[in-house]
Parts: C-alpha cells; structure tokens; sequence
C-alpha cells in the first residue's frame, strides 16, 4: 500500500478525532472515511490519489482542516478532489442538499467516485444503524436524495454504480419491510 494512503488516513483520523457518527454506537468519525475508500477499492479502484481524497473527503467541511494544508501535505490532486466535495455550510442545509443534486453533473471523474462512495457509506450505515432520531421517512428520503445526486453524476464508474444501485434497492427492501404492519 502507498505510504500516501497510510499518511491521509494518520491525518483524518487526528482531524476528526473528537467527532462521532450519529449512529447509535457512536461509532468514531473516521470508520466512515476509511469505509468510502474500502468501497472504492472493493470495486477496483486503485488510483492513490482518489483514495487519498476519499480518505480526507470531510476534513475540511467538518473539521479546522483548510485546502492549504491539504494541498501543502497530499497536492492539488488530492486537495482540488476534497474541495469539489466540500459543501458551503453556510448556506442552509435544504439549499446545500439541492445544491449536491445541481452540482453533481459538473464534478470531475474523481470527485464522482468519491461522492458516490460517500452516498453508499452512509446508506449501509442508515440500514444497518441509522442516526439516532432519524424517523423512516427521513432515512428513505435521505437514499431518495442520493439516487437524485447520484444519477446526475457523468461517466460513472459501472462496478460502484452496480454497488450503489444494490445498495439502494437493499435499502428499499429494508424500509418497505419495516413499514409492514405487524401481525
Ligand atoms: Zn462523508
């Protein structure tokens, strides 16, 4: 494994040391950063960089972390890839969600995996362990949403999209079966 991608994963973990998921383990920040660049490379994808960035992709939206910094340590590869993916958080959160959706057509090859390895992580954490306080209708319209950013997205990989699509479809199952009425 390149060296880089040991140093990007030291250096998110440090960033994000002191935030948790939202889950109800409170599982540390960093399992889902680790998560999208395993998803990546279980379909394939082996380009150090767009590992790297998957690795720190919530650093600077999340943390103190700045673009500097990052280009300084990993390049302008890596830090262009992590900046493509960094919401403006002070817009309001309905106005960043539709934003994802308007920008997704514009990211670049790299970014898009990235992005939608991100979407996929936090799908099999909402069916596994979804956030505490999430009701289904949230949870669902948070997969819907993914599919409407995903979809927007060109050029896509087809093993991650493959692996999107199964999770979505799994997710649907999983809420259609929750919503059951009980016997
Ligand atoms: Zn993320």
């Amino acid at each position: 494994m390149p060296l880089q991608l040991l140093h990007a994963a030291q250096f998110a973990a440090e960033k994000h040391k002191h935030q948790r998921r939202r889950d109800s383990a409170e599982t540390p920040y960093i399992n889902h950063s680790i998560r999208v660049a395993a998803i990546l490379n279980e379909v394939g994808i082996y380009h150090t960089g767009v590992l790297c960035a998957a690795l720190l992709h919530d650093t600077v939206e999340d943390t103190d972390t700045s673009p500097e910094e990052l280009s300084e340590r990993f390049g302008s590869d890596v830090s262009g890839i992590v900046m493509e993916l960094t919401d403006d958080k002070s817009l309001p959160k309905a106005e960043r969600k539709r934003l994802q959706v308007e920008h997704a057509s514009d990211l670049s090859y790299g970014a898009g995996l990235v992005k939608i390895g991100d979407k996929i992580a936090n799908m099999e954490n909402i069916i596994s362990d979804p956030p505490v306080g999430w009701s289904l209708d949230r949870q669902q319209a948070y997969f819907e949403w993914s599919r409407d950013v995903v979809s927007n997205i060109p050029n896509k990989h087809k093993g991650l999209e493959f692996v999107f699509q199964s999770t979505y479809e799994r997710g649907m199952r999983h809420f259609a079966e929750l919503r059951e009425p009980k016997p």
